[in-house]
């Protein structure tokens, strides 16, 4: 068998973790298989390296802070190829570029264009493990970039599916893909299986235990994903799969605790919404709920919408930029908002999971100001701060009768 093992942050926080992780590898590798280890930066390292580049300047240029970024999985990297040594088990490190992970040219979210494996190939057919740093690549012109927050993930799936692996693990620090975060609902209940279309829906609505490219590119390439416990890795997890729902119209509930909502006031109802909407598309910003009141003047419209608080300062220097042009009279920026989603496959077919979703709320005196649905999802929007008890009481509305 040849196996992708990917260990996240909290697996690898200190030398002891390393250890328990390498246990694991050393062990896999025992039973004949052909491994490849993806790991991430060790516990906070990503969030301490962006803190000391915000010491040196606000705005950190994309190229430079990619090649700080990339140091935190490098450590990891050599640090894990060093114990799998130390423990008599021969192992390489490889960067994302000697593993050939390449990507287009964009920094701080790159896309994997295509992976070029031969040296993790290489490294295998000498017998080693290959230790491959997560979350990086490189583009056409040989400049450092990186995947997105989360994005060892996709270097995982990627790698697995490049190499036509029979499995690609996820190890992380709870025991699979659950009905909702386990650390926000204690009653939370883990899924043995969950399917590509499912995960993916709850993973670009907030529930960051994959990434969801990975997951989009484990759908296209079919690859066997499966996310477990570091801890207790004999407790199972959940596989990923194409079977949908299992009867149950509810898989989920997301909570996407970095949005903003936009409202922009006297905005026309034709090309200068429109007009809007592509210029903030051209910015790379992606919108999602949006709202539009007619008004009663001709340019008495609002036009609300939601973006992530990462791109707060692309949108408003947009909106700056476009205000005279487009002849709106004001907006506004409502920042620390949340937006808490209902996800399943079934409930294209089923009725009344809004109503259940908003009794829930209403009854624990929460009315979100924007709703909207999708084919997998109910979404609404509402202040940050009650953000995790809408999660708990939509949760025992679903999952707990
Ligand atoms: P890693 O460092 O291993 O990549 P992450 O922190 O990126 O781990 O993702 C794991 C975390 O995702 C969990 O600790 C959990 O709090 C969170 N999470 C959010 N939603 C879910 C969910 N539905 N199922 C499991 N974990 C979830
Ligand atoms: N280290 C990166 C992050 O913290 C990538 C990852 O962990 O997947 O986002
Ligand atoms: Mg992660």
């Amino acid at each position: 068998m040849r196996i992708v093992m990917k260990f996240g942050g909290s697996s690898l926080a200190s030398a002891i973790h390393i250890r328990r992780a390498a246990d694991l590898i050393a062990r896999q590798r025992a039973e004949g298989d052909d491994v490849v280890v993806v790991v991430s930066a060790q516990g906070d390292t990503t969030d301490d390296l962006i803190e000391k580049a915000r010491e040196i300047t606000e705005e950190p240029c994309g190229r430079e802070k990619d090649m700080l970024l990339c140091c935190g999985e490098q450590m990891s990297m050599a640090l894990m190829a060093m114990q799998l040594e130390a423990m008599g088990c021969p192992a390489v490190s490889l960067c994302g570029w000697q593993a050939g992970i390449r990507t287009e040219s964009r920094h701080g979210d790159a896309r994997i264009l295509k992976v070029e494996p031969d040296r993790v190939i290489r490294a295998l057919e000498e017998g080693r493990v290959a230790v491959v740093a997560g979350f990086q690549g490189i583009d056409g012109t040989g400049e450092l970039t990186t995947l997105g927050r989360g994005g060892s993930d996709t270097t995982a799936v990627a790698l697995a599916a490049a190499l036509g692996a029979d499995a690609c693990r996820i190890y992380t620090d709870v025991s699979g893909v659950y009905s909702a975060d386990p650390r926000v609902v204690e009653r939370a209940r883990v899924h043995r299986e969950i399917s590509y279309d499912e995960m993916l829906e709850m993973a670009a609505l907030g529930a960051k235990v994959l990434h969801s490219r990975a997951v989009e590119l484990a759908r296209e390439h079919n690859v066997r994903v499966e996310v477990c416990s570091t801890f207790s890795p004999q407790s199972g997890g959940t596989a990923l799969g194409s079977e949908c729902g299992h009867g149950q119209p509810v898989r989920g509930i997301t909570c996407d605790d970095r949005v903003d909502m936009v409202t922009v006031a006297g905005l026309g109802a034709g090309p200068e919404t429109c007009g809007l909407f592509n210029r903030l598309a051209d910015s790379g910003v992606s919108i999602d709920v949006i709202i539009r009141s007619p008004g009663e003047q001709p340019r008495g419209g609002v036009v609300s919408f939601s973006v992530s608080a990462g791109d707060r300062e692309t949108v408003r220097a947009v909106l700056n930029g476009c205000r005279e042009e487009l002849g709106f009279s004001a907006f506004s920026v409502q920042t620390d908002m949340a937006k808490v989603s209902v996800v399943g496959v079934g409930m294209s077919d089923g009725c009344g999971v809004a109503a259940k979703m908003l009794r829930a709320l209403q009854e624990g005196d929460l009315r979100p100001q924007y709703i909207t649905t999708g084919e997998l999802r109910i979404s609404v929007i509402l202040p940050k701060t009650c953000a995790s008890r809408a999660v708990r009481l939509i949760h025992s509305a679903f999952f707990e009768e």
